[in-house]
């Protein structure tokens, strides 16, 4: 349904709202607009909190799949505050977190059963407005209700329902010995998922900083290297004297190409190396095939999710996914330059935008 008729209730909603929005590449400011229009089958969502990603800083620049002029944030939590004519599954005054992967569900792959590879995907905070504003709107099966969880751990549902699809791609087998490359808020959620899921030993590899203290203050891995800046090639070198046989499963997961280049000799014979960060555009990889070839290496990517937020929930009603404390610096719409600085430079966990 487009957004065709008016809200079905919106007493008391104001008529203008405050947003972050980019006209280009890298211009940026808060501005005042409209309130979103409802469709029928649409819900509107105050948001109280949308978690920044790398994905953000991509978005930044222009790359991926932004189209400009461009609200962003894709990792929204809020309370829905208005709903369309049709709509039943959710009510006004329910908490949600928001599915900001929307298929066009026509296209080659959609009729494929492909959705997640779709041609013409919208994506709230990328192609469409997303949560860094006061208010969104979604379709209503867009949302989920979340209880009480909190909302700085319900920005990480997300994230997680990405891990979650990974995990599906890299199908692990029971008893898997895997090394993680990068213990962002990504890798935190992987981990706790590839535990769940058929790891029996994860080793954690991660520059040392606030990332890789929180990670071993959650207990996430069974063993943890520290990569220096110093001398990082001994480090690595660690990792492959305690474990000759290299892993069944090598994730990267900190967008680096460099690191990716190396990821590929940390695999075992019939291993598999699953490309997970997000990476520049212009990165390359440089892997030799005989190494591929006579390993019989599987590479795999996993890209985001689509229809993955029930399965998170599951997890996180049954209280199998620990995300206190990842999300630790807020900041408001206002302060968007300092917290992309903060991203960039990693010296935050995991950064959330807040409203009121
Ligand atoms: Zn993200
Ligand atoms: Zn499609």
């Amino acid at each position: 349904m487009g957004p065709t008729t008016e809200p079905t209730v919106n007493d008391g909603l104001p008529k203008k709202m405050r947003a972050l929005q980019y006209s280009k590449p890298r211009d940026f400011k808060v501005v005042e607009i409209d309130m979103p229009d409802l469709g029928e089958e649409d819900v509107l969502v105050k948001i109280s909190a949308c978690g920044v990603c790398g994905t953000d800083l991509h978005f930044h620049e222009g790359e991926f799949m932004a189209k400009f002029p461009l609200i962003p944030g894709h990792e929204a939590a809020g309370v829905v505050v208005a709903i369309g004519r049709r709509v039943t599954t959710v009510a006004v005054g329910d908490r949600v977190v928001a599915d900001p992967m929307e298929p066009c569900r026509s296209c080659f792959y959609c009729v494929r059963d492909q959705g997640l590879l779709c041609e013409n995907m919208s994506g709230y905070g990328g192609t469409v407005p997303g949560g860094m504003a006061e208010y969104c709107r979604y379709p209503a099966r867009h949302v989920y209700p979340i209880g009480d969880l909190p909302s700085l751990e319900a920005v990480l549902i997300e994230p997680a329902a990405c891990a979650s699809h990974g995990i599906e791609r890299m199908s692990p087998k029971v008893g898997s010995t895997v090394l993680l490359f990068g213990c962002g808020p990504t890798g935190m959620l992987l981990a706790q998922l590839l535990r769940q899921n058929g790891a029996a030993n994860l080793t954690i590899a991660s520059k040392g900083g606030p990332k890789l203290d929180l990670a071993r203050q959650l207990d996430l891995a069974d063993s943890y290297v520290c990569i220096s800046d110093d001398n990082p090639s001994e480090d690595m070198k660690a990792i492959k004297t305690a474990n000759p046989h290299g892993f069944d499963i090598v994730v990267e997961a900190t967008g680096a190409s460099s690191v990716l280049e190396q990821s590929i000799f940390y695999v075992r014979k019939g291993g598999t190396l699953v490309v997970y960060g997000v990476y520049d555009d212009a990165a390359k990889v440089a892997w030799p095939p005989s190494r591929i070839w006579t390993y019989e290496i599987t590479v795999l990517a996993s890209f985001c999710s689509t229809l993955k937020f029930p399965v998170v929930l599951e997890y996180v009603k049954t209280k199998k996914l620990n995300l206190k404390g990842i999300v630790n610096k807020t900041y408001r719409i206002e302060e968007w330059a300092e917290c992309l600085e903060a991203v960039r430079k990693q010296q935050v966990v995991k950064a959330a935008i807040v409203f009121d």
